[in-house]
């Protein structure tokens, strides 16, 4: 079953993923060459705290003998999928491209966003990789409406991106979100040809395509946790939090 959520559940949600959305604008401007990662994700922590939020994703995952997720942001540099772990040596580069990936709980409800942002001056490839992903999660949040199903999202995603000539991953995929950070249903970003389930109003979806420049193939390094594209292409990942509505789609993760 696909949660649906009350009223009450979709204002905390709100407030949530306005926390995240704070921060995505706001780490913007931190994001330039010699900052490391670690930096931002102190000042994420902190920044998240001051807002009343905690940090979903710290702390994440660990079961079964796997490493929990040791910070508060993901952040993946160039051919890094997602799920990158800050590092003091991890300095960003004039011409690099960063994931931020932000989740916070706020009041027991999650919110959650994801942003690749240019450092300095990017290549004209990187650039279009960046402006394509973008894209696709705007074409997949039109799709996301009432009366559509989920592989009418996947679809819009995929044929935008396959359009700018660059490949969907399929390894990894949104997801319903809300008491949980991840719940039913799963959000392909790839079309594989299926209808998927109805989507109804209060359904609350978090959409993030994850697109690489060269094949659609990763593979995940031996911390447990990065995802790195196998071989070796620029990855780039934008996820925003949509609350569905009679009116269309809410985004929650928007300033
Ligand atoms: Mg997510």
């Amino acid at each position: 079953m696909i949660p649906l959520k009350t009223d009450r559940e979709l204002e905390l949600m709100r407030r949530a993923n306005r926390i995240v959305a704070v921060v995505l604008a706001e780490i913007e401007e931190r994001i330039r060459p010699g900052v490391s990662t670690l930096e931002l994700d102190s000042w994420a922590e902190e920044r998240i705290r001051g807002l009343q939020g905690v940090p979903a994703f710290k702390g994440y995952g660990g079961r079964d003998g796997a490493r929990p997720f040791p910070a508060t942001l993901c952040t993946s540099v160039n051919q890094e999928v997602v799920h990158g772990i800050p590092a003091a040596a991890r300095r960003l580069r004039e011409g690099d491209i960063v994931g931020i990936d932000v989740g916070v709980v706020y009041e027991g409800y999650h919110g959650d966003g994801a942003r690749t942002y240019a450092v300095g001056r990017v290549s004209d490839e990187a650039r279009r990789l960046l402006d394509t992903c973008r894209l696709s999660l705007e074409r997949g949040i039109a799709a996301a409406r009432a009366g559509n199903h989920l592989g009418d999202v996947a679809r819009a995603i995929d044929d935008c991106v396959r359009a700018a000539g660059f490949a969907v991953v399929r390894d990894l995929s949104g997801h319903g979100i809300g008491r949980g950070l991840h719940e039913e249903p799963q959000v392909l970003n790839h079309y594989d040809g299926r209808r998927g389930a109805r989507l109804k109003s209060r359904m609350t979806l978090a959409i993030e395509p994850m697109i690489n420049a060269g094949s659609w193939q990763v593979r995940t390094l031996e911390d447990g946790w990065t995802v790195v594209t196998r071989d070796g292409s620029l990855s780039a990942h934008f996820e925003h939090t949509v609350a569905l509505t009679d009116d269309g789609p809410e985004i929650l993760t928007r300033c």
